[in-house]
């Protein structure tokens, strides 16, 4: 048999129509990352079903002579209507698919991204405009496990004494770097001519804030309060992404930092 229909379930991540009015799709699985092709029928029910975040049984129909695959079918399993009520659901949201199309689900951890987007999803349509962001950062932060890349809030990335967790200025981040430093190390860093401008500042509960984030079990509403109320963990948790996924990350820039 060289063609054959295939079904698995799947959150679409992206959709776009090309030039000719057909839709490219694609679908994150617990088996990977594919952009599927859907043929006209711009009223066509299945192409509006085929749209961002929703959570569907896919039937795809691929030709093993070609790298060809199309979508045939689609029935949705959740639609996630709640995104759709701020501006800010849908860009934490879209932080999430970003990120994972950008690292390829964490480097290959196709059914932990499948799993934590659809946390995410889930958490987002039961919480306000004012903690979804939160949210959205919380989800980028407790990635950085999979990839082998969540910083360790306990010591110096450069020395290795101890980070401690008091008030005033506990670390500091230099940005392109993999972890935090000390004072003193920073110091060095800044003494040597590292511009002080890419540099950010935390205290012990900035640290703490990022602890907690990485070791709750969910992505919660509590944690994204916590993930709020910190400005510099924002930022470190954007810069420490964007590092991740090697490029900026278009959709944590539609708000500031
Ligand atoms: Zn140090």
């Amino acid at each position: 048999m060289a063609e054959r229909t295939t079904r698995c379930t799947g959150i679409i991540l992206h959709a776009r129509d090309t030039a000719r009015g057909d839709r490219l799709v694609t679908v994150l699985t617990q088996e990977g990352i594919q952009t599927l092709f859907m043929f006209g029928g711009a009223r066509s029910s299945l192409r509006s079903a085929a749209s961002p975040f929703m959570l569907a049984d896919l039937e795809i129909y691929a030709d093993a002579r070609s790298e060809f695959r199309k979508l045939t079918g689609v029935t949705i399993l959740e639609t996630y209507d709640s995104l759709r009520q701020s501006i800010e659901h849908l860009q934490a949201a879209s932080m999430a698919a970003e990120f994972i199309l950008k690292t390829s689900a964490f480097g290959g951890e196709y059914a932990t991204a499948l799993s934590m987007l659809t946390d995410l999803l889930h958490e987002l349509c039961s919480c306000d405009a004012g903690r979804a962001i939160g949210l959205g950062l919380a989800f980028l932060w407790k990635a950085l496990i999979p990839l082998g890349l969540l910083p360790d809030t306990d010591a110096c990335e450069s020395c290795g004494k101890p980070l401690m967790h008091t008030t005033g200025t506990a670390a500091w981040y230099a940005r392109g770097d993999a972890g935090f430093l000390c004072p003193a190390c920073a110091q060095h860093r800044l003494d040597t001519g590292f511009p002080r401008q890419a540099m950010l500042v935390l205290s012990g509960q900035d640290l703490s804030v990022l602890e907690a984030l990485a070791h709750a079990p969910r992505i919660s509403a509590a944690e994204s309060a916590h993930a709020a109320s910190s400005a510099a963990a924002s930022r470190v948790i954007a810069a420490l992404a964007e590092r991740a996924a090697e490029g900026k990350l278009a959709s944590l820039h539609l708000f500031s930092l």
